[in-house]
């Protein structure tokens, strides 16, 4: 009978481990935040994503989140790979057996294709699904041999990357200095159309962020990325207002102004409809606001509104039935799961049905729904606003924290308070500390850094000696190497 026991416990719809890992987050969020709409510790246990593993970029954009030195450590798969290894493994024992983490460090696409589908797999091993974190500028051919191993045969049935695009960035061959947004969407576009030739000729599917670092500068041109991006092949468009973190010879504008209701206000104006960030909230609203719904031809419509308590009612027995479930998991052992949570609690058909009545009344009917289908014009959008702190805020607030102490001040007590709700974390095994990337980046990376520019410096450039040149011959060199 030991076969049925195995089953009994495959199909369980959520694992102990991460019942008991959601219970712990929950248990550590701050009160403030245990609100009906809170995910943290109920669907999940936050994002995750790796440090040190790659700190070097070809880009020069500003901000940098990244510290002076990391443009100074040599790009080493092995070093990589073992390091994304140890940070996985620590992240999966105190955190569970799944949640979703990003590739992330300097330039991912100038890792070798061999050792950046070795990190993936790692990451894969863990139990987590990753997400590569990139400017976009490489080419097909990189893609190709990133996807697929020895003999053509896809290593992955699916990938994610998130794609940053925007007019902060320097460096982009062909478009160096963008001027405007605008002149970006030939990358963006070409960007997603690398993953749909991708998938025609080798079949595997893909998942596309678009990110967008928000400055005083551009904040008005968010509507018009967003009219622009959303047929492209994205699925979530993803805005990360500046901050004064990592290089601070890359800071050039006043980030304190922006204004977080300012900011969600040009988003909603781009998606053309009231987006609701309180249906379902990830950690502290101050840090992260998402807005779950899909573009039904030119409208783009909430999975769940706000103002309908039936919606509320069926988002409360979601999270409260279905909290946990591993979505990733092998499609029959999901049914079966899935069976499971209808077979204990019958109610969650009706309330299912019922919402999914909703959404079609909403669209216009069935007819207008299943046309829409047919067409290809229902495109899942998430729309997210994460609003990373500011270093001199943090610095203080963590070290506050780790005294178990609470600042006078309010504008370091709403830090610890973010902190303390984090969503977004990254590990360090050595001390067996998980921080909030804002930790990472404003405490944590600059010492991180030069200690890897020991471990992993630059090549020497080799110096030959040179011949004396005429003034006219040196002037023209100089001007061809600039
Ligand atoms: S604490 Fe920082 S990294 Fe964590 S969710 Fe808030 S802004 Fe993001």
């Amino acid at each position: 009978m030991d076969w049925l026991g195995s089953v009994e416990r495959a199909t369980r719809p959520v694992a102990e481990e991460t019942r008991a890992a959601l219970a712990r987050r929950w248990n550590e969020l701050p009160d403030h935040v245990r609100t009906a709409s809170q995910t943290l510790g109920r669907m999940a246990v936050g994002c995750e994503g790796t440090h040190g593993v790659f700190p070097r970029c070809n880009f020069t954009c500003t901000p940098c989140y990244h510290s002076a030195d990391a443009n100074r450590v040599r790009v080493d798969g092995a070093h990589t790979v073992a390091e994304v290894d140890r940070q996985m493994a620590h992240l999966a024992a105190v955190r569970g057996p799944h949640a979703h983490a990003q590739l992330i460090g300097g330039e991912v696409s100038l890792l070798d294709p061999d050792d950046h589908a070795e990190a993936l797999a790692v990451m894969r091993r863990y139990g987590r699904e990753p997400m590569s974190f990139t400017h976009g500028d490489f080419d097909y051919s990189y893609l190709v041999r990133l996807a697929l191993g020895p003999g053509g045969k896809p290593r992955f049935g699916r990938l994610s990357f998130a794609g940053h695009f925007d007019t902060t960035m320097r460096g982009r061959r062909g478009l160096r200095r963008p001027t405007s947004e605008v002149e970006l969407n030939p990358d963006r576009q070409e960007f997603c159309d690398m993953f749909h030739r991708l998938r025609a000729e080798h079949g595997v599917k893909f998942f596309l962020a678009h990110n967008m670092t928000v400055t005083p500068s551009n904040v008005d041109e968010i509507p018009q990325v967003i009219r622009d991006c959303r047929s492209m092949g994205f699925n979530m468009l993803s805005f990360q207002p500046a901050a004064f973190v990592g290089d601070a010879r890359r800071w050039r504008e006043d980030y304190r102004s922006l204004d977080a209701d300012a900011v969600w206000a040009k988003i909603e104006e781009g998606a053309g409809a009231h987006l609701p960030y309180r249906v379902f909230q990830i950690g502290d609203e101050r840090c992260n606001r998402s807005a779950f719904g899909y573009y039904l031809g030119e409208r783009w419509f909430s999975v769940a509104d706000d103002d309908d308590p039936e919606d509320l009612a069926a988002r409360d027995a979601f999270l409260t039935y279905l909290g946990g479930i591993h979505w990733g998991a092998p499609r029959a052992l999901l049914m079966a799961r899935l069976a499971r949570v209808l077979a204990a609690h019958p109610r969650m058909a009706a309330i299912a049905g019922r919402w999914l009545a909703r959404r079609v009344r909403q669209a216009g009917g069935v007819v207008a729904v299943v046309r829409a289908l047919r067409r290809g014009e229902l495109v899942p959008m998430t729309f997210v606003m994460h609003r990373f702190m500011h270093a001199e805020d943090v610095k203080p607030a963590w070290e506050l924290l780790q005294r178990g102490e609470t600042s006078d001040d309010p504008r370091i007590q709403e830090t610890q308070e973010r902190l303390a709700a984090c969503f977004y974390a990254m590990a360090h095994p050595e001390t067996g500390e998980i921080v909030p990337a804002c930790v990472q980046h404003s405490v944590l990376d600059p010492a991180e850094n030069a200690a890897l520019v020991e471990l992993l410096p630059l090549p020497r450039r080799r110096t030959v000696p040179q011949p004396t040149l005429a003034p006219v011959t040196a002037a023209a060199g100089k001007g061809e190497l600039c």
